[in-house]
């Protein structure tokens, strides 16, 4: 089929969203184009992005393990500079939080403790705005929150993942089964070896029977913090569309800063 306005009202739900919802993406296509073949809608949608060096990716939550199409550039964004529209001290600040949590043993890191940043990085920012911004990046899926806690977004791993190999090359750890990095993980208490959630899901439907390390399968006790996560069927993380070129085009959704 060729590329019309219904590619582009998906195309533009997901632009809106940040990262869509795969069950809402799915509702919109069969509601626009009478049949449920996403993966054909979504590579045609990427035919047209690539010379813009935008792609769809298909993206699993790590906390959740829900998918989620995001939109993001092929080329990948190296220093987390990218948003125009927020000020320095945001940026500054939502470095801060992404460096508490790749460092963090646990892929978390509680709010109370990044609102505490704003003074502690002397940020021109008082603790009501930083608290504002945080639920917006988590509103548009650059963090994840739950309990008071933020994670890593789908979004942030969608495009910043080049940045965070070069600042934490030490510190990313890479899940045992699908050899991606990872910052919120089952650890194995045995061996330390650390798993995606919805990929230890997915390895323990395969085999049947108790949850065990992929590692030294030892058994890992079941857990609470995938409670909300449902079946997921499709491959996990990361499709690889990258065409490393020159820089990226920024068609990112406008948002006027109110400063
Ligand atoms: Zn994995
Ligand atoms: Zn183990």
């Amino acid at each position: 089929m060729v590329y019309g306005n219904k590619h582009k009202a998906v195309l533009q739900a997901i632009i809106h969203e940040g990262a869509l919802h795969e069950d809402n993406g799915k509702d919109l296509i069969i509601r626009l184009f009478d049949h449920n073949n996403t993966a054909k809608v979504l590579s045609e949608i990427n035919a047209q992005l690539r010379p813009l060096y935008m792609t769809i990716k298909c993206m699993t939550c790590e906390v959740t393990g829900q998918l989620y199409w995001v939109f993001a550039s092929t080329v990948q964004d190296k220093s987390a500079s990218f948003h125009p529209e927020f000020s320095q001290a945001e940026l500054a600040l939502l470095r801060s939080v992404y460096s508490e949590i790749v460092t963090s043993s646990n892929g978390y890191v509680s709010s109370t403790f990044c609102l505490n940043l704003c003074s502690s990085l002397n940020l021109r920012l008082s603790k009501a705005e930083a608290d504002e911004f945080l639920h917006e990046m988590v509103t548009r899926k650059w963090l994840y929150s739950k309990d008071g806690k933020y994670y890593m977004g789908v979004r942030s791993i969608a495009e910043l993942l080049q940045y965070f190999k070069d600042t934490y090359e030490n510190n990313l750890q890479i899940c045992t089964l699908c050899k991606q990095e990872l910052f919120y993980s089952e650890k194995c208490s045995t061996c330390d070896a650390a798993t995606h959630v919805y990929c230890l899901e997915n390895y323990a439907r395969n085999h049947g029977g108790p949850t065990e390390c992929p590692n030294c399968h030892h058994p890992i006790p079941g857990n609470d913090s995938s409670n909300d996560a449902k079946d997921v069927e499709c491959a996990p993380q990361v499709e690889t569309d990258v065409e490393m070129t020159q820089s990226s085009q920024s068609k990112r959704s406008k948002r006027r800063h109110k400063n």
